[in-house]
């Protein structure tokens, strides 16, 4: 018997993960005025509903980026937050790609840890308003901000979010132990994980968007290392050191790994 219904851990005082079945996590942030939801996920649960069980404060909804594990619940809300360019590629999501994401997700949860049917993916009933946001805009939750930075790589219009206040980052997919580069140059990326490392100060903890993925018991704040780590691995990348050939989504891609981090990313976009 696995959970059958998202995990919800707070890992902060009023800051919640929501563990969407080892697929990704989104996060609400709560403030005096204000709440804001950091991501939708895949769409697989009445995540309008949770976030009512949390919060009665109105909130925002922001998305990190617009891969199918972030955006494909998007249509429970009115208006999403979104850099304008990933809006497109979060509009052209389509259900057979939320589907199928749920299926190899849950294929690799071994232990069972979820009992998920991809069949419960929710069909879209309508497409949100997406609004713009970009670097240095701020929500303001009143007594606690969410400030916003651009930081491409994962995909072209990736943010992640800081609480300057409570001294947390959310880094959506934009730096982690598995970081995807496939549509955008490893020199990027790069400049990327250089700049969230150059925000270390700011911050004691950094909560990626796949807290708990498939199982995998990482479900606190991410060690600095991963930061070094990616920046090594794109360095090693860039330097043509070898890496591993793999396949992903059909494409072949290279895999370079760095400490306890990889990067995939494709030979010829570096
Ligand atoms: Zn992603």
């Amino acid at each position: 018997m696995g959970m059958k219904t998202p995990l919800v851990t707070e890992i902060a005082p009023d800051t919640y993960a929501i563990n969407e079945f080892g697929m990704n996590a989104m996060f609400l942030c709560v403030g005096k005025e204000r709440a804001l939801l950091i991501d939708t996920g895949t769409g697989l649960c009445d995540l309008k509903g949770l976030v009512a069980s949390l919060t009665e404060l109105p909130y925002d909804v922001v998305l990190t980026h617009g891969h199918v594990d972030h955006a494909g619940g998007m249509d429970q809300f009115e208006t999403v937050y979104i850099h304008e360019a990933d809006m497109q590629r979060a509009k052209d999501l389509t259900y057979e790609e939320r589907r199928h994401y749920a299926g190899s997700l849950h294929s690799m949860d071994k232990d069972g840890a979820f009992e998920v049917d991809p069949g419960q993916v929710r069909r879209w009933q309508n497409i949100p308003e997406m609004k713009p946001v970009s670097e240095g805009d701020v929500f303001d939750l009143g007594g606690r901000q969410l400030e916003v930075f651009f930081m491409p790589g994962h995909t072209a219009g990736s943010i992640t979010l800081l609480d300057r206040k409570n001294r947390i980052h959310f880094s959506g997919d934009a730096c982690n132990i598995n970081t995807l580069c496939l549509d955008r140059p490893v020199a990027e990326l790069k400049h990327t994980a250089e700049r969230i490392k150059a925000m270390e100060d700011l911050f004691d903890q950094d909560f990626n968007g796949h807290l708990g993925y498939a199982g995998m018991p990482l479900i606190t704040s991410q060690p600095k290392s991963v930061r070094d780590d990616v920046i090594a691995a794109c360095e090693k990348a860039l330097a043509g050191e070898e890496a591993e050939d793999v396949v992903f989504l059909g494409r072949p891609a290279k895999a370079m790994n760095s400490g306890r981090c990889r990067i995939v990313y494709r030979a010829e976009s570096l």
